[in-house]
């Protein structure tokens, strides 16, 4: 057996095909990999133990188990090797079992349908997980994955919240058209709370009204290229229970005038959810920001509860297609189609649309051939604090050879 060294590449095969999987280990050889091969799953899952493999591939038809059940004990193991599926089952079976493996939290690189030629696995083998990656001006996550309602009070008390800028590009031209703020909570530490581990939090107790002002505040008083692109637009969260708040929208009225913003410069994005269950409040609601002169962003549109009837009734003005859609667009046949269908239902209702989750150049010249309005992702950039915002110096766009 080889034996691994530390920054080895070392890729491990899984598939009863033994003249497949001896390909595939002759191709990854061939740019440096270490590679085994194995048709028995028991044997697979020894080897994983004792060679620590950098990369796996998986077929789905095995001899003594599928690749389903493979996959589960990957993820049950907490497995942090990158994985790529192969079948010969066809597209949409690959594309279930993808979604498996990336919902069970494994590291998913991408899917091959045999047969598959040299570059194909190449590329899979060449994907580094983004979000694994350090980014420009990002500051480390918090490894925290809990907070009391304590501590949050506690942060609100000390106006200690923050907003991170994530800029907007036009797909037509890559021009910078905005940022995303986004809420962050510094720790000692110098590391980052993600709003996903605090937001629910603060709705259940009862702190997002207060929550989303100490933000906006900041946001709208540390934006970047204040006062010097008076063209770019920022883009706010808003959760449904805001919406609750009757003084709110006069409340950030007289925010937009503090700060010297116009409403017309603010897009406000909303996650539809469960709790939307008043539909004359919500129109209401909403069409009070809109007579204000804010935008009205669907956020992460396609998945939760983002319904054809809402965007319909609802004043929106942007829709923003969810990221699951966007990062699968270089590998999944159906992403594709449900984003080219979802940009043309956007534009036939006048609507503005946008791809966030962006995370490689196949996928922003798809949007635009597609002639989606505007992108925003980890290619282009990453959310960044107030000073590395304002230090952007835009996208560049080199177009693929
Ligand atoms: P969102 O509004 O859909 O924001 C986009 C999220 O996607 C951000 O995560 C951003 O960092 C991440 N992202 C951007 N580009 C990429 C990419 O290329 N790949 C991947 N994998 N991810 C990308 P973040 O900052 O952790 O925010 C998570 C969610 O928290 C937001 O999702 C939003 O729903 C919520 N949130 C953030 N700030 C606020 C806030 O001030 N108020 C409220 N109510 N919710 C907020
Ligand atoms: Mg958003
Ligand atoms: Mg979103």
């Amino acid at each position: 057996m080889t034996i691994a060294t530390q920054g080895e590449l070392r890729l491990l095969v899984l598939d009863d095909e033994n003249d497949v999987a001896a390909t595939i280990c002759i191709m990854a050889e061939a740019s440096s990999y270490a590679a085994q091969h194995t048709d028995d799953a028991n044997d697979f899952f020894k080897r994983l133990a004792a060679w620590a493999p950098t990369h796996i591939v998986v077929d789905l038809q095995l001899a003594d188990r599928d690749g389903i059940e493979v996959l589960h004990q990957l993820a049950i193991l907490g497995c942090m090797a990158t994985v790529i599926i192969i079948s010969g089952l066809g597209g949409r079976i690959l594309e279930s079992a993808a979604r498996i493996a990336a919902e069970n939290g494994l590291n998913l690189a991408g899917t091959l349908s045999k047969p598959f030629s040299r570059s194909d696995l190449m590329r899979l083998l060449a994907i580094n997980q983004p979000a694994s990656l350090p980014g420009q001006g990002h500051s480390p996550t918090s490894q925290q994955s809990t907070v009391s309602a304590k501590q949050l009070v506690a942060a609100l008390q000390s106006k200690s919240l923050t907003t991170h800028f994530q800029p907007k590009i036009s797909c037509l031209n890559g021009q910078h058209s905005g940022f995303e703020c986004l809420a962050r909570w510094p720790q000692q530490d110098g590391s980052m709370i993600p709003p996903d581990v605090f937001i629910n939090l603060a709705e259940r107790e009862g702190l997002i009204h207060e929550l989303t002002r100490q933000v906006y505040d900041y946001a709208l008083a540390h934006r970047p290229r204040k006062g010097k692109a008076a063209n770019l637009k920022f883009a706010l969260n808003l959760s449904p229970v805001n919406l609750v708040d009757e003084t709110f929208p006069r409340w950030l009225m007289a925010k937009c005038a503090e700060h010297d913003i116009s409403p017309s410069r603010i897009i406000l994005e909303l996650t539809e959810t469960a709790s939307m269950d008043n539909p004359l409040g919500l129109l209401e609601n909403l069409t009070q920001f809109r007579i204000r002169g804010f935008h009205l962003s669907i956020d992460d549109f396609g998945v939760g509860f983002s319904s054809l009837v809402q965007l319909a009734r609802l004043p929106f003005s942007e829709l923003k297609i969810d990221r699951m859609f966007i990062k699968s667009l270089s590998q999944s046949e159906e992403s594709r189609k449900i984003v080219t269908a979802v940009v043309g239902l956007g534009s036939s209702l006048g609507l503005n649309v946008v791809a966030e989750g962006v995370e490689d150049l196949w996928a922003l010249e798809f949007l635009r051939k597609i002639e989606c309005d505007e992108a925003q992702g980890y290619f282009i950039a990453r959310p960044m604090d107030e000073s590395a915002a304002t230090q952007w110096t835009g996208f560049e766009w080199k177009e693929a050879t």
